[in-house]
């Protein structure tokens, strides 16, 4: 029996100093029959964070699932990683949300091999090594919980959820082949069990797809399934409050991500590019040029140079707008409840009102169809307000009582009369690039490396805090801590190096981050998933002491 090792060893440290424990680092400890855990990371004292240790289980039954794709491999250790945290135990496994994200905690090699990496405090409440009880929790729980929840899980419950990511990522791939920016599937239940619960709701109303824009997707395991397709342009959501919009602009935003089976979002996907833009007053912007929305601003500050350290909703959105371009971003998504309104559109009567010379603000209503014809970008606005857009808009659909209907031809009807409102804008101009300046990305503090999450709202980097609250499609706090690490990495590598555009940049990241986790993390231990360019684009454009330089419009 391979773990009597580790388990005579900690009995012989019982009573010693705590610090001893740092004696087990360097080498792996045999836990069962190709099994061993490595201490990679002892804590200093009982009161630091959780010891963090490496477990490696070389022989596995899951090749047998055909682990060839990687969404297959993030699938499985996705699954395996909820079901070895579903116990109560003294071992700390980052399993994450809803999501199904490549986390540090648990990967899976295409041979079946796993690597789980898990948090344990090592006890010692006297500052005194507590051997016995490490030895039965490392020694012989560990080893009982790896063989029932990890092990000797029931292979086809695993084959099922596997396959099932896997359908819904192929539906993703599928989409730009047929025209489409997302799919929602019909009986997908959209809503959540609360605001802090992001469970499926119960009861709630499945979706149904209006006919005019059913299709039919055949994916690999689950065959032909219907659903809505929305088609690329500027597709807007009308109707009543409480009537549904925002949740299914919400399930929109969170359709760049696969998620567990039962999530009632199961088969609800948009283009991985999608992004949330908000109004966010208040927010650090860094040198964006923001001249497609703003033609003047007060104070001779140049709208095409636009820094501020406390924005206003409308520049806010105008920069949120020009950074999700830059960063590639093909879909937009947009909800009024958290727009400002005054970006969004200028009706006629305050046209007559306030004539144009006195407004330098561009409104939204007047661009986003130059979005989509001169750019490849489409939106997914939802406007229960202005019917403005009804001008701009290639389909409008309608939530009543949480059920979809297409009501374009209506819609062009009532759009058929004319409101006197006049257009107050040309084409969107193209995207200026910025190139980050890598000193200006330092993630030390006091001469050590701080990056860390508080939940979804602050990424700790360096000495500054950066506000990632209104970034909403984080998903939890190992992806902004995975933003931060992934930051620190462009710099370190040198994609981030002072000449390449922050695109540039983040084409190199992409294909880093399609890589094993601990490759970017640089010996991070802390429970890190996989961020997207946007999300990682998104802290470093919040990050206040950012310094970037402008390349040259290039031309219209
Ligand atoms: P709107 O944006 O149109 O005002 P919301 O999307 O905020 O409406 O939804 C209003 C309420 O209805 C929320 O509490 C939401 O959870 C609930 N809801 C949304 N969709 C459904 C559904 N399909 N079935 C049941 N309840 C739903
Ligand atoms: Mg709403």
């Amino acid at each position: 029996m391979g773990h009597v090792e580790l388990r005579e060893t900690l009995e012989r440290l019982d009573g010693a100093p705590y610090p001893r424990y740092r004696s087990l680092t360097g080498r792996p400890w045999p836990l069962a029959p190709g099994v061993t855990a490595t201490l990679t990371h002892p804590q200093a004292d009982p009161f630091a964070p959780p010891s963090r240790w490496e477990v490696r289980l070389a022989d596995t039954p899951f090749a047998a699932l055909d682990l060839r794709p990687a969404v297959r491999r993030r699938a499985l250790a996705g699954f395996l990683a909820r079901s070895a945290a579903a116990p109560r135990s003294a071992f700390r496994i980052d399993a994450g949300g809803q999501e199904v994200l490549q986390r540090s905690s648990f990967g899976v090699s295409v041979d079946g091999s796993a690597l789980l990496r898990l948090g344990y405090h090592l006890p010692g409440p006297r500052r005194r090594i507590e051997g016995r009880t490490a030895a039965a929790d490392l020694a012989r729980e560990l080893p009982d919980l790896l063989a029932d929840h990890v092990l000797g899980v029931d292979l086809e419950q695993a084959r099922a959820f596997v396959d099932a990511v896997e359908d819904a990522d192929h539906l993703r791939r599928a989409l730009p082949g047929r025209g489409l920016v997302a799919f929602v599937a019909d009986g997908a239940v959209l809503p959540r069990a609360s605001g802090v619960d992001d469970r499926p709701a119960r009861g709630a109303v499945p979706f149904a797809s209006p006919e005019s824009l059913r299709v039919s997707v055949d994916l690999p395991h689950r065959g032909a399934t219907t659903g809505m397709g929305i088609p690329t342009g500027v597709t807007v959501i009308v109707g009543g409050g409480f009537h549904g919009k925002s949740t299914l602009l919400r399930a929109l935003e969170g359709g760049v991500h696969d998620h567990v089976p039962g999530d009632g979002r199961d088969l609800v996907v948009t283009t991985g590019d999608a992004v949330a833009i908000r109004a966010e007053d208040g927010r650090h912007v860094t040198r964006v040029d923001v001249g497609a929305f703003v033609t003047g601003l007060p104070g001779g500050l140049d709208p095409r140079d636009f820094s501020t350290a406390d924005a206003s909703g409308s520049t806010s959105q105008a920069a949120a707008t020009l950074e999700a371009l830059e960063a590639g971003s093909r879909l937009l998504l947009i909800d009024e409840d958290t727009a400002a309104s005054n970006l969004m559109v200028r009706d006629a009567r305050m046209q007559e009102l306030v004539a144009k010379t006195s407004e330098p603000l561009n409104p939204f209503v007047d661009l986003v169809r130059s979005l989509g014809e001169d750019h490849g970008v489409s939106t997914v606005l939802v406007v229960g307000a202005s019917g403005d857009y009804l001008d701009v808009a290639d389909r409008v659909l309608l939530m009543d009582s949480y059920r979809c209907t297409d009501i374009t031809a209506r819609a062009r009807e009532v759009a058929a009369r004319p409101t006197g409102r006049v257009v107050e804008a040309g084409r969107f101009p193209p995207v200026r690039a910025r190139v980050p300046e890598p000193g200006s990305v330092d993630a030390t503090a006091k001469g050590r490396r701080r990056i860390s999450a508080v939940g979804t709202d602050t990424l700790r980097f360096g000495e500054h805090d950066v506000d990632v609250r209104a970034v909403r499609q984080f998903t939890d706090a190992g992806q902004v801590t995975g933003a931060g690490l992934a930051l620190d990495h462009a710099v370190a590598a040198g994609h981030l190096d002072g000449r390449r555009t922050l695109a540039q940049v983040l084409d190199l990241l992409d294909a880093d981050l399609a890589g094993p986790v601990a490759d970017w993390v640089d010996g991070s231990p802390a429970d890190v998933a996989v961020p997207r360019r946007h999300e990682v684009a998104a802290a470093l454009n919040r990050l206040r002491v950012l310094r970037v330089r402008r390349l040259p419009q290039p031309d219209g």
